[in-house]
């Protein structure tokens, strides 16, 4: 086999703090890939743990093991964006480190690809019988939220995924920094297919998504992908102009007829109902302002301290020589 060769499959697998169950994973994960795959890599990215993830790593000895360990914690997204951009497959996996996404249907997966009907095969979750009833509601809101407001439908949407190498080149081209990996992909349109699977139960650990992280999360895929809200604030400032006319009209009625002073519960109702509808229309005006902030920042979306297996690929704003401060 050329070493400079492309391998067939790339897996990448975002870790933070999975130092407990990363050991088992990496060996169940390698056992089903040799008997489905002849010419694979795995690229582990460290997300800044504060446990032993990456000394474990090191550990591992593993010929085709190939890691990146970030400065410090930059998030999921970011790790993701790592591994896309130095995997060398022609097909990329993307999937987690706690054994939540069963590396048993990467046969199935690998299947679907090499068959030709698709260039991105979705895992979705049947069931989230091991995620908490906070978990689901969040999941449920947050989908909700995103089929209303930007047309995608990611329930039971999951990171778990293949990409052909033209899904992985069309999202490395896309120049935002602000990036949400399941968005992106069911935007860029090319044939998907789907299969099941049940979310199984972490091998170590528990989920290190805190709610505060999640919002953020939420708040990002939204204003990155809609600007409904903007529309909505529109809308509600016109429906604010039309009661403010009927109410005008109210009080101009009032004092003609000599009716005496009266409407202090209507106007208190109007003022708390304008103030905090104004300070929520801020609030969204913040969020899309954050979001630009955010991008014409142009920081690197990551920093890497080290790397196992092979080069630290710089990220373009390094390589164009910039001060990626
Ligand atoms: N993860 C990460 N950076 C973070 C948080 C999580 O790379 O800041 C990784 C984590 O190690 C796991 C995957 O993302 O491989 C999913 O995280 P988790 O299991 O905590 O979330 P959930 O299963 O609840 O979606
Ligand atoms: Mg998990």
């Amino acid at each position: 086999m050329n070493p400079n060769m492309p391998p067939e499959l790339s897996v990448i697998v975002p870790a933070f703090n999975e130092a407990e169950g990363i050991g088992a994973f990496l060996n169940q994960l390698i056992g089903i890939l040799n008997g489905c795959c002849g010419n694979f890599e795995i690229w582990v990215v460290d997300d800044g743990s504060q446990d032993a993830t990456w000394e474990k790593l090191s550990a591992e000895h593993i010929p085709l093991l190939r890691a990146l360990r970030f400065t410090r914690n930059f998030g999921k997204e970011a790790a993701i964006l790592a591994g896309l951009r130095h995997a060398r497959g022609r097909a990329v996996i993307v999937m987690d480190a706690d054994g939540q996404h069963p590396p048993a249907l990467l046969p199935e997966m690998l299947a679907l690809w090499r068959a030709g009907s698709a260039q991105i095969v979705a895992a979705q979750k049947i069931t989230r019988h091991s995620d908490g009833w906070r978990a689901r509601f969040n999941a449920y809101c947050f989908n909700g939220l995103m089929r209303r407001l930007t047309g995608l439908d990611l329930s039971g949407a999951s990171d778990f995924r293949l990409l052909d190498r033209r899904v992985v080149d069309a999202l490395l081209a896309f120049p935002e920094k602000v990036r949400f990996f399941r968005g992106m992909t069911v935007w860029t349109g090319f044939v998907t297919a789907q299969i099941g699977f049940e979310v199984a139960p972490r091998i170590a650990g528990h989920s290190q998504w805190s709610t505060a992280q999640l919002t953020r999360l939420a708040i990002t895929a939204i204003t990155a992908y809609s600007a409904k809200p903007l529309g909505m604030i529109f809308r509600l400032g016109l429906l604010g102009l039309a009661a403010a006319v009927l109410l005008l009209l109210q009080a101009l009625y009032s004092w003609l007829s000599g009716i005496a002073v009266s409407g202090w519960t209507s106007l208190t109702v109007v003022i708390l109902f304008f103030g905090s509808a104004t300070l929520l229309s801020l609030g969204v005006l913040g969020a899309y302002l954050a979001q630009i902030f955010e991008e014409i920042k142009r920081r690197p979306e990551f920093l890497i301290q080290e790397s196992l297996g092979a080069e630290a690929v710089l990220s373009p704003l390094e390589r164009s020589g910039r001060d990626p401060l």
